[in-house]
């Protein structure tokens, strides 16, 4: 059976008090649209002003530390997060990954820091254009999950992947929706192997260059369960129509 879907926005190191209102405007028509979960995952500094201007609408961050406190400046913990009104994060981006030098180890430490501070997490997985031009996209992504999975994760489905091709990351560039077929059931035997029955209401969100007028392809590719919306989130006229391609994909027999 389908999955519910997702879209969740990455407004990355965008967004000042200023935009407290596109944020309003997103939230209110996520409301028109109640077959779609619709999320914002915002720069830290906004979390609390958002949670409280536009009530219903779930706001997260786009990383945690994997510690719970300590001597770690500049880092912000889950139980951060959740204190000012986050109810999920991005964990493992490839911006973070490649800026940071975050590893698989290092994001499998962060998300099972994310669920156990009850934080839903979106778990970021994607291949470098070398990988995918010399043929071994499927198989680099699947090690990287494997290796990236949270070892245990209890009872919670709280915890969705998002296929992030690097090389289609704000680019443009998308790659063909069978090719995002055969990823997106590659991760799911993955996370069966993982989880067992568990790994079939895990979400596997695709994300790269999603916009209005690809939308609706992409949801009509199996187990494509939604959307990780970078650029396309920041305004509510170009994150909406995404909204809506997901809500019509969910209502196809
Ligand atoms: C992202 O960075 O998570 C992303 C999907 O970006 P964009 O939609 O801008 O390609």
């Amino acid at each position: 059976m389908a999955l519910r879907k997702l879209v969740a926005g990455n407004w990355k190191m965008h967004g000042l008090s200023s935009d407290l209102g596109e944020i309003e405007r997103i939230a209110a028509a996520a409301r028109d649209h109640d077959s779609v979960d619709v999320a914002l995952c915002l720069p830290a500094t906004l979390i609390e002003r958002a949670a409280r201007s536009a009530p219903g609408l779930p706001v997260g961050g786009q990383d945690v530390h994997h510690a719970e406190k300590g001597a770690h400046t500049g880092c912000v913990s889950a139980a951060m997060l959740r204190d000012a009104g986050a109810i999920l994060t991005i964990i493992g981006h490839s911006e973070r990954r490649e800026a940071q030098k975050e590893s698989d180890e290092d994001v499998r430490a962060k998300a099972e820091a994310g669920l156990s501070a009850g934080l839903g997490v979106i778990l970021c997985v994607g291949e470098s254009l070398a990988v995918r031009e010399a043929g071994a996209a499927v198989a680099t992504v699947d090690r990287q999950l494997a290796a990236s999975l949270p070892r245990d994760i209890g009872k919670s489905t709280d915890i969705s992947i998002a296929y992030e091709p690097i090389w289609a990351i704000g680019t443009g560039k998308l790659p063909s929706a069978g090719d995002i077929g055969v990823m997106h059931s590659a991760l799911r035997r993955r996370l069966i192997t993982a989880y067992g029955e568990r790994g079939k209401d895990i979400r596997i969100l695709y994300g790269g260059s999603v916009k209005a007028s690809n939308a609706a392809e992409i949801f009509a590719v199996e187990d494509v369960d939604g959307a990780l919306v970078g650029g396309a989130s920041l305004k509510s006229a170009d994150f909406l129509p995404i909204v809506e391609a997901a809500a019509s994909a969910g209502k196809q027999p």
